[in-house]
Parts: C-alpha cells; sequence; structure tokens
C-alpha cells in the first residue's frame, strides 16, 4: 500500500524539525517540494540523500499525473514545502484531494509540527480558542473587500504578510479600523525574531523604524475598542 507523508519542516530554526519528520524524509522513494534548491539545503543539513522532484502552487495537471502515477507503481513519497506545514498557504491541498480520487489504496499519514500560523497564535496572549486565519491579502484587486472582512470577525484574525507588503498592509488595515489591537510576529524562530504589540498606529512606527526585512505574521486582536469603517 503506497504512502503520502505530508511533512511539516522548520519556519526558520533547523532544530524545530521533529524525529518523525526525519524518519519519514529518509524512509520514501522520492521527496516532494515548493523550491529544490531550499529543500536540498534541508536534507543536506540532515544528511538525507533522496531524489526531489519539485511540485508548487504552478504544476500543472502533468506533473500531478507522473507523481500519482508513483503512486499507483508503489512507491511511498513525502511532500514538504519550503518551510513550515504543507497545505497551510503553501501547495497540498490540490495533490491530497486527487490522489484521494485515483487511490483506493493509499495511506496519507500528516508528519505535524513547525508552522507560522500556530507559533503565532501560541503567543498571541489573548484568547484563541476560536480564531479566522486568511492567509495572504490580494497583491491588487478586492485588498479592501478582504480586510473589510477581516475586521468584521468576531474572533482574533490571523494573516500572513511578506517584507514588501507589511507597511502596505498595516497601513491599509489602519484605514479601516483606527484603534486596532495588533500582534505582529517577525522573523519567528530566526535570528532576528521580534513580536511587536499594541494599538495599531504604534506598531505601525515601531515597523517603520526598525528594517521591514523578514517573513510576518499578523493578528489583529479584538479587544473590543477598534472602530472599523
Ligand atoms: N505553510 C507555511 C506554514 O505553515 O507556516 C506558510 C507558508 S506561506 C507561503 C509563507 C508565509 O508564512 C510568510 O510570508 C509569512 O507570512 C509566514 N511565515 C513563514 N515563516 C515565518 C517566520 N519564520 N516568521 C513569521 N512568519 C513566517
Amino acid at each position: 500500500m503506497p504512502e503520502l507523508f505530508i511533512v511539516a519542516t522548520p519556519i526558520g530554526n533547523l532544530q524545530d524539525i521533529s524525529s518523525r519528520a526525519l524518519e519519514a524524509l529518509k524512509r520514501v522513494d522520492f521527496i516532494l517540494c515548493e523550491d529544490t534548491r531550499v529543500s536540498q539545503k534541508l536534507l543536506n543539513h540532515f544528511g538525507i540523500s533522496k531524489p526531489l522532484m519539485s511540485y508548487h502552487q504552478h504544476s500543472g495537471p502533468a506533473k500531478i499525473e507522473s507523481i500519482l502515477a508513483l503512486l499507483k507503481q508503489g512507491k511511498n513519497l513525502a511532500l514538504i514545502s519550503d518551510a513550515g506545514t504543507p497545505g497551510i498557504s503553501d501547495p497540498g491541498n490540490k495533490l491530497i484531494d486527487l490522489a484521494i480520487k485515483q487511490l483506493n489504496d493509499l495511506t496519507i499519514v500528516p508528519i505535524p509540527g513547525p508552522s507560522a500560523l500556530t507559533a503565532a497564535a501560541s503567543v498571541a496572549g489573548c484568547p484563541m480558542d476560536k480564531f479566522l486565519f486568511m492567509g495572504f491579502p490580494p497583491h491588487k484587486r478586492k485588498r479592501k473587500k478582504f480586510f473589510q472582512e477581516a475586521l468584521k470577525s468576531k474572533y482574533p484574525v490571523i494573516i500572513y504578510e511578506s517584507c514588501h507588503r507589511i507597511l502596505k498592509t498595516l497601513r491599509e488595515l489602519r484605514e479601516l479600523g483606527s484603534g486596532l489591537e495588533l500582534v505582529v510576529c517577525r522573523e519567528l524562530t530566526k535570528k532576528f525574531e521580534t513580536i511587536y504589540r499594541g494599538i495599531i498606529d504604534k506598531v505601525i512606527e515601531k515597523i517603520e523604524k526598525d528594517k521591514t526585512k523578514g517573513e510576518f505574521v499578523v493578528i489583529i486582536k479584538k479587544n473590543g475598542k477598534e472602530k472599523g469603517k
């Protein structure tokens, strides 16, 4: 029976890899990854030598068919992303869906571990028993609608953002909701890990002063004092 392991990998600190993740990566016949150069570095670090196959958000039907063909031949595969947990704003779900439809005897095994989403939620400092995860804001159209939806939520909202857009996103959020209270996590588990907390004006000021390099998770806390437009 073929197995497809969905393996979480570190979001920065390589010590966060789990022993189950390493075991799975050593055990499979092929590793599917987004960027073979990024994943090769990870495998080299842990002394794992395995054939890598690229599978990313732009992979077309032919690539997916070739992956499914390997599973049909009884090969075991692991899917990893550049960092964190596959399927969370990362490729994975389309492949899993097709694999389930085409292979009756396939076992899909999650190997849980690091994710920027759960790492940020764990340090939010507000009730996170319910929250809304919205992934990345769209780059161009429908941004305002995206932020309005975020502000309408009864629960804390978590969004992902890159260094190129973090200030643009925070400024647009401020326009729609003054008084928002945020937790902005930058470079989690890495050397320059920083957690900015407070009212949106202050957080923007601090991030403007610091260099906005790195990767960000924004949590919009619900304090009842924010004023939405
Ligand atoms: N699947 C991944 C996960 O489980 O964390 C997320 C992949 S998504 C393409 C990449 C985004 O996750 C980044 O742009 C950033 O918003 C967030 N992210 C990833 N690593 C991070 C880190 N070390 N610190 C803060 N945010 C991070």
